[in-house]
């Protein structure tokens, strides 16, 4: 009980791993985020293919600026996971 607890406080949500996706790509997370991070990537196709779509971009652009770029992709992220949500079962 205590032990599962403790890890699903440790356990990030997609919002969460959306905003660390920059700090991620950048290195600029420490290795505890990182991992948990990737943990959440493991088990996460959404999330996997966001960092995906970042990381085009980056390669696309030469760099990335974290205001107006993440916040485009961010809503269209959330609005992608809202959809999901909204129809689990759908795919
Ligand atoms: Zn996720």
């Amino acid at each position: 009980m205590l032990l599962k607890l403790r890890f699903l406080r440790r356990e990030i949500v997609c919002q969460q791993a959306v905003e660390l996706v920059t700090d991620y790509l950048d290195g600029a997370l420490s290795r505890a985020d990182r991992r948990r991070f990737e943990a959440h990537l493991a088990g996460c196709p959404n999330c996997t293919e966001y960092l995906a779509q970042m990381r085009a971009t980056i390669e696309l652009t030469g760099g990335i600026t974290a205001d107006d770029l993440t916040q485009h992709m961010q809503d269209e992220f959330i609005e992608l996971y809202r959809q999901w949500r909204a129809d689990p079962d759908g795919r």
